[in-house]
Formats: structure tokens, sequence, C-alpha cells
């Protein structure tokens, strides 16, 4: 048990000069260890899970930013609206709907990033190309004022094929830049990377890795 704080130095070695944001992805880990990663600077975690997230964030400083990575059904949005820094993996719009009816009742402005599909697995969820250019219109038209879409989030195939990562996270890379004419932010979020193949994401272009294992250590 415990962090792999050579590990953390490390990364933060090569994402620190490349302007990369590292969220630290804290799911099923304990808050113990949570707080060793924070006391040596680190202040964006990533949970996957709502309940997990509402407890371990009540242990916690409150200059955490938190991001939500996994799977956000509508009726837990609540739950998390009043603190939630970034909603990653956003991919519906009744769940933007709901995201943006709870961030006007806490007086806040969440903002979201749109999972893109763009591995080869079924099971992942995302938004084709064109779901996704739907999407963005469908979100234009509404007028939502508690939301922002920032950027864009994916995950690649499980893969020792780095050839075929490298190709999805390009993939990405290339509908994000086509972004910024519809996207009024800057700098827009690309989060792609994960403890496998982060260094393959950030060489494609990501500007925001979520790493587990590597720093805490592989999940049972
Ligand atoms: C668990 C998870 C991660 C981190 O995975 P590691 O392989 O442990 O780095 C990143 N992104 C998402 C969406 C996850 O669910």
């Amino acid at each position: 048990m415990g962090i792999n704080l050579h590990s953390y130095n490390t990364i933060s070695k090569e994402l620190d000069p490349a302007g990369v944001t590292l969220v630290a992805v804290s799911k099923i880990k304990p808050v113990s260890d949570i707080k060793s990663l924070y006391d040596a600077g680190q202040r964006d975690f990533g949970e996957n899970y709502v309940q997990e997230l509402v407890d371990k964030s009540g242990h916690l400083p409150s200059d955490i930013h938190w991001h939500f990575i996994g799977h956000l059904q509508s009726n837990k949005v609540k739950y998390i609206a009043p603190f939630v820094h970034l909603v990653h993996g956003v991919d519906n719009f009744n769940l933007i709907k709901e995201v943006n009816k709870q961030a006007l009742r806490c007086g806040r402005v969440i903002d979201i990033l749109l999972q893109v599909h763009i591995s080869e697995e079924e099971t992942k969820f995302g938004l084709s190309e064109e779901q996704l250019a739907a999407l963005i219109t469908q979100v234009r038209e509404a007028g939502f004022s508690g939301i922002r879409i920032r950027g864009l989030m994916g995950m690649a195939s499980f893969s020792e094929d780095t050839d075929k990562v490298r190709s999805e996270f390009a993939t990405l890379k290339k509908l994000f830049s086509s972004l910024p004419n519809e996207i009024p932010f800057d700098p827009l979020v690309l989060s792609m990377g994960m403890s496998g193949d982060y260094k393959i994401a950030i060489e494609e272009g990501s500007n925001m890795v979520r790493i587990g294992s590597l720093l805490f250590g592989a999940r049972s």
C-alpha cells in the first residue's frame, strides 16, 4: 500500500514543462493515500463513483480540484454539483441538461468535457464524430448558462498495439483541433492518456492525463 512518490515526481517532471495537467485517479484508494499525494503538492484528483467522491471530498482539503471521470448518471448529478471542478465523459444531452440545472441551483457554472468514442471496444461510452457535432449544436441552441463545454475526453483501446493506440489518440486530437471555431474557451482541454498510454497521448497532443495505478499502485 501507499503511494509511489518516485513515480509522482518522475511524471510531474515530464508533464510540467509540456504544460500537461495531471489528474491523479484515486478511485478505490483510501483518503490517507490522497492526502499523501496532496502533501506532495498534487491538487487535481479524479474519481469514478459519485458516492465515493462525495465521501472522500468531505475528509480532504477544500482546495482540491475534483474531477469526475466515471459514467455520470443524471439522478446523481445533484450530489457533486456543489463542488465538482470538471466533469469528463459527458456524452448525452439529457445529462448536460441536468448538469446545467444543478449548476444553476448551486449558483455555479460547471465545466464539462464531451467524451468521444475512439477505441474499438464496444463497452466504452462516448460519441461518434457525427454525434459530437450534433450535440455541440444542440447545446449551443439550448443556450445553457450553467455549463461550459471545455473540451474533449477519450480512452484508447487497452492494447499492446501502440500504433493503434497512437492512431486513436490522433483521431481525437484532430477532432479537438477543429473545436475552437465552435467553442470560445481558451485554453481548451484535451483529456486523454492513462497509466499505460499517457506518453503516447502527450505526443499526440493531450494536455490533461488521468493517471491512477502508476501513482497509487494497482487496483484490486
Ligand atoms: C481508472 C481510470 C483512469 C486511470 O487508470 P490507470 O490505468 O490506473 O491510470 C483514467 N481514466 C478513467 C476514465 C478511468 O476510469
